[in-house]
């Protein structure tokens, strides 16, 4: 208790005034916080459901000048398979989460101020210039906000993502997708990628982790609509979200918004506080594929089991089927595109595969971490 209550003192000091887009002041000193779906009410001394945003006389003060890490591994590792394949990311991550998902693979960051045995300090205090700065001496063409939920913290990552931008570097969320149409259009101009987790397809599923079901399909749909390049992420829980019939429905959901859309299905391993004991099977990723191509979408990948998923880690041409990008797990070993177009049939493949300017070189083996 002693160390949350530390902790919580350390994060209120490295805080910044919410950005005006992102809050409603009301006249009783309270506010409305926009930066997710929650959109919470939060009177004056208290903190939002996420607990990193909080009322403080009357103004809403959020998540600035820290990241609790800072590293360097390939872009599939977040993951985009349909971005610069092979590139390094830096990706960065603050504290805390506006889900309290039982079977979380961050929780140690995301479940700050929550769950006690969580919440490692923040690793490092920073400004946004010294991450950008981080960015460009590494030649890293990719930053991403990630291992907790980037949308209650998207001051920081927004700052951070208008100097990248500047320098010609692609910015991009790996979110639980919980957002408004506000903190989209807030953060549009500064970012182009998005992966997002689509947990099951069911609301009161939804409830349960902490959020609502339509706010996730909102943000999915509408975050395509603007021209972000997204990616859809399901962790395939035994027990949970691993009926076909669920599959199929996700599968079906994200090919009505595009079939253009890659659906990453990877495999759970037991974490946190779950009831399941049973990690996710091969044949299980197996069934999943078999939904996603049923349901028309062109891009399905089996992840978290490298070389245990036969064909489903590599791109394939939707046009004529030949191969064209081969990966195990997060390494590229071969990427016959030119450009972003298939060398045998000419076929546009769907994402972001060109960065004027950009060699991408070798992508790390392993994470590198950042001192800054
Ligand atoms: S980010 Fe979401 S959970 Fe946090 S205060 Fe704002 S609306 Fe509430």
């Amino acid at each position: 208790m002693k160390g949350r209550v530390h902790l919580r003192e350390l994060l209120s000091e490295h805080t910044v005034a919410a950005a005006a887009e992102l809050v409603r002041a009301e006249a009783d000193g309270s506010v409305h916080c926009m930066a997710c779906g929650h959109r919470c009410h939060v009177r004056p001394g208290k903190a939002g459901v996420c607990l990193m945003r909080f009322n403080r006389d009357g103004e809403l003060r959020v998540p600035g000048g820290y990241v609790s890490s800072l590293a360097i591994d390939p872009i599939e590792k977040k993951p985009f398979y349909h971005v610069l394949p092979g590139a390094d990311a830096l990706s960065f991550g603050m504290l805390g989460c506006n889900f309290h998902c039982e079977f979380c693979q961050n929780w140690v960051t995301s479940q700050a101020l929550r769950d006690e045995r969580a919440g490692a300090p923040p690793s490092q205090f920073c400004t946004a210039e010294q991450v950008v700065q981080a960015a460009v001496d590494h030649d890293v063409r990719i930053i991403t906000s990630t291992y907790n939920e980037p949308l209650i913290t998207s001051e920081w990552s927004a700052e951070i993502f208008r100097l990248a931008s500047a320098e010609g570097i692609l910015c991009g969320y790996v979110s639980n997708g919980h957002a408004t149409p506000e903190v989209l259009e807030f953060l549009r101009p500064c970012m182009s990628l998005m992966n997002i987790d689509l947990k099951c397809f069911d609301a009161d599923k939804y409830k349960r982790l902490g959020g609502r079901f339509e706010a996730v399909t909102d943000t999915i749909r509408r975050a395509h609509e603007m021209g972000l390049w997204v990616e859809i992420i399901t962790l395939v829980v035994p027990g949970f979200n691993d009926g076909d019939d669920e599959l199929r429905q996700i599968a079906d959901f994200i090919a009505s918004v595009s079939p253009d859309i890659p659906w990453h299905c990877t495999a759970y391993r037991p974490m946190y506080k779950s009831s399941e004991p049973t990690a996710t099977p091969s044949s299980t990723l197996a069934r999943a594929y078999e939904r996603g191509k049923a349901a028309g979408l062109a891009h399905v990948y089996s992840g978290n089991l490298p070389g245990m998923v036969g064909e489903t880690e590599h791109t394939d041409c939707p046009g004529c089927g030949t191969r064209l990008i081969e990966r195990r797990g997060f390494q590229v070993s071969a990427n016959r595109l030119v450009g972003s177009a298939c060398p045998d049939c000419g076929a546009e493949i769907a994402g972001r595969f060109v960065l004027a300017g950009t060699d991408v070189g070798r992508p790390s083996t392993f994470p590198r971490s950042v001192d800054l």
